[in-house]
């Protein structure tokens, strides 16, 4: 049987999330994107509700939500404004290794930092490197063992949370030699000597995020937060993107929503020649393409979190939800600015930050392409198409 219905606890959840949204975000939205900054308050309020970490068990304090739940709020979250969301999403990316790899006392040690209402700490992922992004598994930051520490040198580039977080999870390698073979994941506090914050970047979109370089200039980390063992790093590394892309993707469909939302709005409103806009059959076919195409997305990102949550293989689907989401989110944001015409370019207008947040979706956790390239190595094995023969 197939069963679409949610459950109780995960409409409460939406609704809640929806109303953080609304009431929370959307106010300071506008703002935060021109002023490049993350609201405090906000994020304490976030941290007070499960919301700055939505992966963290509650043993560790936090939302305890399974995969399709946490997708399904991320939705909203973005709906609500991208660049506040992104730094809420890139503290559960940061700790998605931790939860598949680490050991009991670093889960005990850091996990409950992100949720602490009065004080929430933040939290990044530290894979990328100028000479490392698509390719992961060429990264140069290198590791060696040095008596009680593991020394860490080299650069992260692009990092969610740089700036702010507390403590990062970063990947380096024993031996660049040995290619995927080499690496191994470390969790690295912001306060270690050599650790130093290089540039911040001034984005296109989701501008309320920080995204800086992060440099490890001879950091000794302790052996306890050795935290993915040489030769499994890459493989946690895909493990992490394969639970988190439903997530962007769900991020993909909560922005391509909100377009879509004050596209339908302005072409009821707007009236050129003696009507409203919406009565052209030009844009009202625009305006149900996006709906047929969010509706689409949203069953793709939810199957995706559904076979995460029953720990089921999902990097498939993952990739599928991730591709065809943020492509739908960059399609509908664009016609959202179309139908508002010259005023959807002004920054007044909601859709004219939606569309400049859209592209990160096709670009961060894996671009566009390398989805393709996951789901065309997919194919080569397949000799079936229909699961059900
Ligand atoms: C705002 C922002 C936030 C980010 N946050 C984080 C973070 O928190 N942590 C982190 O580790 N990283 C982060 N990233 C990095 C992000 O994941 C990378 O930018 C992304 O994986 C692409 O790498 P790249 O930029 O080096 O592009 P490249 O890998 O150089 O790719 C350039 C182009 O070539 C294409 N391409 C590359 N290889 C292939 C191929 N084999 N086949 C076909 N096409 C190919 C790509 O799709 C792309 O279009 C962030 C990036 C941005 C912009």
């Amino acid at each position: 049987m197939v069963d679409f219905e949610l459950t109780d606890e995960q409409k409460a959840i939406c609704k809640t999330v929806h109303e953080f949204a609304l009431n929370e975000m959307r106010p300071v939205a506008l703002e935060c994107d021109k002023e490049g900054k993350l609201p405090e308050d906000l994020v304490k309020k976030a941290a007070a509700m499960g919301l700055t970490a939505l992966a963290v068990p509650e043993e560790y304090d936090g939302g305890g939500m399974d995969q399709l739940t946490s997708a399904m709020a991320t939705e909203e979250l973005f709906w609500g404004c991208a660049g506040i969301a992104t730094s809420l999403g890139a503290n559960n990316l940061a700790i998605t290794p931790i939860l598949i790899a680490g050991n009991e006392e670093q889960k005990k040690k850091y996990l409950p930092r992100l949720c602490d209402p009065e004080n929430p700490k933040f939290a990044a992922f530290g894979l990328t490197e100028p000479g490392a992004g698509s390719d992961a598994a060429s990264i140069s930051t290198t590791v060696t063992e040095e008596g009680d520490y593991y020394v860490l040198n080299g650069q992260k580039c692009f990092i969610t949370n740089g700036g702010i977080a507390d403590f990062y999870t970063i990947f380096a390698t024993f031996d660049k030699s040995k290619k995927y073979g080499g690496i191994a994941g470390f969790i690295v506090e912001r306060s270690y000597e050599g650790v130093s914050i290089g540039k911040k970047e001034d984005k296109m979109g989701i501008r309320a995020s920080n995204t800086t370089e992060v440099i490890l200039d001879n950091v000794k980390v302790p052996k306890e937060n050795y935290m993915v063992p040489m030769g499994q790093g890459f493989y946690v590394v895909m493990q992490t993107l394969d639970l988190t892309r439903a997530g962007v993707a769900a991020a993909s469909i909560g922005v391509a929503r909100a377009a879509f939302e004050e596209a339908l709005k302005y072409a009821k409103e707007r009236v050129q020649f003696g009507k409203p806009i919406m009565a052209q059959q030009a844009i009202s076919f625009m305006l149900a393409d996006m709906a047929m195409k969010i509706e689409a997305g949203r069953r793709l990102y939810q199957y995706a979190g559904w076979k995460a949550s029953k720990g089921l293989p999902c990097s498939l689907e993952s990739s599928y939800a991730k591709a065809f989401c943020s492509d739908v989110c960059v399609e509908v944001t664009i016609n959202a600015v179309q139908v508002h015409g010259g005023y959807g370019y002004m920054k007044e207008y909601l859709v004219e930050k939606l569309m400049r947040d859209a592209k990160i979706m096709q670009i961060y956790e894996g671009t566009s392409q390398i989805q393709r390239l996951v789901i065309a190595g997919n194919l080569m094995g397949v000799t079936d198409a229909y699961p059900w023969n």
